[in-house]
């Protein structure tokens, strides 16, 4: 493969969390809750044994990182204001640097509902 090819890998995760918007007037600005959608997309180069990373490494990184710090919480108690975009721009932030330097962090797509999602990338 060509030296300046990337893969792009994607894993994806599920969290369930409660939050109200707050600067916000409309139904969204009532406790309710949301059953994310995750998706973490990461380049890199392939290695030796054929992966970019392995799923698994992947996904203990989320999962210890990000999954576990907001799943069944109340985002408002870690967010001054949790609408996706902003909770994209923190999960972003706090992934940047957990990955080993072959790998870059490419992408977040956060799915709020079936319908709507913010994606972030830098
Ligand atoms: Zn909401």
């Amino acid at each position: 493969m060509p030296k300046n090819q990337s893969i792009f890998i994607t894993k994806i995760f599920h969290f369930s969390s409660a939050h109200f918007l707050t600067d916000y007037h409309g139904k969204c600005e009532n406790l309710h809750g949301h059953n994310y959608k995750l998706e973490i997309t990461v380049k890199g180069d392939m290695q030796k044994n054929g992966m970019v990373i392995d799923f698994a490494i992947l996904k203990k990184i989320v999962k210890e990182n990000i999954i576990e710090k907001l799943d069944h919480k109340n985002l408002n108690d870690l967010f001054k204001n949790p609408s996706a975009e902003n909770i994209c721009i923190w999960i972003w932030e706090e992934l940047e640097n957990k990955f080993d330097k072959n790998i870059n962090l490419h992408e977040i797509k956060l799915w709020e509902t079936e319908n709507n999602c913010v994606i972030y990338k830098k």
